[in-house]
């Protein structure tokens, strides 16, 4: 990428995540003077509060579950009984998990400054007619001329009126870092991607876990044999799952939390952990006023340029609701940045975005769906292969897993993926270049995969799909 030609212009970015920082660092390698305006530190939610400190804690739990399970691969530990488990100290972990979020948010700053980004502590805001404020954390407002604006300003826990979090038994996802202790029995609410994926954390770290889930099953938004896997995992591991209730409330009582269900039953724990989805942060800063459309539920509308419906501001993120993912959001406003600045630019295509669930196993996800297939939005023909019969997995000791491979009908290309595993998160990657480049099963079944490794499922998926057609 290098600088368009052309007198410089100002981008004003107002929000420094993904979405916002991605943008930042396009448009100067483009040549264009850019102000970042950020609120709470460069990373944005992204880093400091949801994705990276949830991994980092998930890392942590995935460590421990593997003392679990060594006695399976013949390891034993010395010492009595008693002496033999693993225990989570919760202040040192979340000290290591703060600690590593701000270093990335410093790390980022500082790639931001190398590149000459101008970097405004503050909340921004739209003046209209190309015009931003920002209200400094100094009490200072400044205001600025931009050619182009971004608006990356992310989302934050949706709280109800009937679950108010209190920071120290009812709390939000970005709040359990603050937690000095482990807690004897937590009830997590939500049973989305959050909720499991936070929900697996805690059991993992040696927690009493209650899953609180309205739907039939866990993960309801996602392919359902691999989320069947995941809730099965769940329950044989200790967790308490409870599918089909609805929370109503949640209140503190005495030491405790009690979560009351719609049907009346009441649930009891140490803590209750809110994980009933996000709303968009687009109150209150002008954004209307400056001829932006948001939808019903308060995202920005936007096209695949990631243009808004007011001329020169464009917006990225999970603020547009498209797709909530870190990846996502870099790639809308690295969109958004060429079209602004006049640099070659393909429009965003969810198709090939890779997905992931930090659970154990890991679900990974790519290009169209078995709920796609069965609802009749595309034809394809499918192929699932258990774990099970991979020599790899047999010497880890992986006993839930599989890989399912979707193809089109005729042109034999692969056009989608699950892949449930441990580090499913590596795994995807191939799929999702076939996904991407249009590869047919022939091309993925005849390239060379380790001999034993997790990667031979996957050609032998291709494989099947080939002899499927003969
Ligand atoms: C628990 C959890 C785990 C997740 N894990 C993953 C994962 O593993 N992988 C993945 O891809 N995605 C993950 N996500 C989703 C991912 O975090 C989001 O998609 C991503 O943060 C979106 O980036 P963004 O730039 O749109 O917004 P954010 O990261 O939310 O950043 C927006 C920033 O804008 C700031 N801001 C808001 N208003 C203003 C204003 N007026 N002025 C100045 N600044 C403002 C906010 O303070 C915030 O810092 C996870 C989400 C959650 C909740």
């Amino acid at each position: 990428m290098r600088a368009v030609s052309g007198p410089q212009k100002h981008v004003v970015i107002i929000g420094g995540g993904p979405g916002g920082y991605e943008s930042a660092l396009v448009a100067a390698q483009l040549g264009a003077r850019v102000t970042i305006v950020e609120d709470d530190g460069l990373g944005g939610a992204a880093v400091l509060t949801d994705c990276v400190p949830s991994k980092a804690l998930i890392a942590t739990s995935d460590f421990m579950s593997r003392f679990a399970t060594a006695g399976r691969l013949g390891v034993g530990f010395e010492g009595t009984e008693e002496d033999q488990h693993a225990e989570a100290n919760v202040d040192q972990v979340n000290h290591r998990i703060i600690d590593l979020a701000k270093a990335q948010s410093t790390d980022i700053r500082a790639q931001l400054e190398s590149v000459g980004v101008q970097v405004r502590p503050g909340r921004g805001r739209l003046l209209g007619n190309g015009r931003v404020a920002a209200d400094l954390s100094s009490g200072q407002t400044e205001e600025y001329d931009a050619d182009v604006i971004l608006v990356a300003t992310g989302c934050k826990p949706r709280i109800m009126d009937t679950a108010t979090p209190d920071g120290e038994r009812i709390l939000t996802w970005q709040q359990i870092y603050d937690l000095t202790e482990l807690p004897d029995h937590l009830i997590v609410v939500g049973s989305g991607v959050t909720g499991a994926e936070l929900a697996h954390a805690y059991l993992g770290l040696g927690c009493e876990v209650t899953l609180v889930s309205s739907r039939d099953r866990v993960l309801p938004g996602e392919d359902a044999d691999a989320a069947t896997v995941i809730e099965n995992v769940f329950r044989r591991h200790g967790m308490k799952v409870l599918n089909r209730s609805r929370m109503q409330s949640v209140r503190r009582e005495g030491d405790g939390v009690v979560v009351t269900l719609e049907d009346g039953r009441e649930v009891t724990g140490s803590h209750a952990l809110l994980a009933v989805g996000s709303v968009p942060q687009t109150k209150g800063i002008g954004l209307e006023e400056a001829g932006v459309e948001l939808s019903k539920s308060g995202h920005i509308v936007v096209d695949r340029v990631s243009r808004t419906s007011a001329q020169g501001v464009y917006a990225a993120g999970d603020c547009t609701g498209v797709l909530p993912l870190a990846s996502v959001a870099a790639m809308q406003g690295r969109i958004a940045m060429a079209h602004s600045l006049g640099d070659a630019v393909a429009p965003l295509n969810l198709r090939g975005v890779c997905a992931n669930i930090f659970t154990d196993p890991e679900i990974a996800t790519v290009g169209y769906s078995q709920a796609d297939v069965e609802e009749g939005r595309i034809e394809a023909r499918v192929v699932t292969l258990p774990l099970s019969t991979n020599p790899r997995a047999k010497m880890r000791n992986i006993r839930d897993g599989f890989v399912k491979l979707f193809t089109r009908p005729g042109s034999n290309t692969i056009i989608g993926g699950v892949v449930v595993a441990p580090q499913a998160s590596e795994l995807i990657y191939p799929i999702g270049l076939a996904v991407q480049n249009r590869l047919t099963v022939d091309q993925v079944a005849n390239t060379f995969s380790v001999y034993p490794s997790m990667t031979g499922s996957i050609a032998e998926a291709a494989r099947r799909l080939h002899s499927h057609d003969v």
